[in-house]
């Protein structure tokens, strides 16, 4: 995917939605398949991103996010 946009390691994620309440451009929702830890994890689902960042460093689980920049290489999460 070449846009903005996040990327999330649904078994890494525990379902606690800050990221998903903390993007102010609603791109992440929480799915309701369950992952190998028993949560339902969150899902990049509206490519409005603007890469600011805001769900990498809200998450606090470590790897779970990562962030993409659509005219850079580099990201946030890597
Ligand atoms: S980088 Fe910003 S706009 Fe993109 S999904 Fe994360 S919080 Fe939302
Ligand atoms: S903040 Fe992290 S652990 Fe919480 S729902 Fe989002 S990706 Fe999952």
């Amino acid at each position: 995917m070449d846009d903005n946009h996040a990327e999330i390691a649904q078994q890494l994620c525990k379902g606690c939605r800050l990221c998903i309440e903390f993007c102010p451009r609603q791109c992440l929702g929480l799915g309701s398949e369950i992952n190998n830890l028993g949560y339902q994890y969150a899902r990049f689902v509206n490519p409005q991103c603007t890469a600011c960042g805001f769900c990498y460093y809200i998450c606090p689980e470590p790897g779970a996010v990562k962030v993409f920049k659509a005219d850079a290489h580099a990201s946030a999460g890597a």
